[in-house]
C-alpha cells in the first residue's frame, strides 16, 4: 500500500510564496486565480492563497478544465 494523503503540487504549476489579494497578505502556496485583461497597460492578476481559495471556493486557473 502506497498510497499517500499527501498532495502533489503538478510540475507546470509549483506553489509561491506571494500576495493574496483575498486577505491582502503575503502567503506561501498562493496561486494564480485569473487574469484581468484591460484594453490597455499589463492586466491584473489576482492569486489566492490555500485558506482563502477554501474560504472563498476560488479554483486556480491551472485547476479547471
Ligand atoms: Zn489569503
Amino acid at each position: 500500500m502506497a498510497e499517500t494523503t499527501q498532495t502533489q503540487p503538478t510540475p507546470d504549476t509549483p506553489t509561491a510564496y506571494g500576495w493574496c489579494t483575498w486577505h491582502k497578505g503575503a502567503a506561501d502556496d498562493i496561486r494564480l486565480i485569473s487574469a484581468i485583461e484591460q484594453g490597455s497597460g499589463p492586466g491584473v492578476s489576482l492569486f489566492a492563497c490555500g485558506p482563502c481559495r477554501d474560504l472563498y471556493g476560488l479554483v486556480p486557473l491551472t485547476d479547471r478544465p
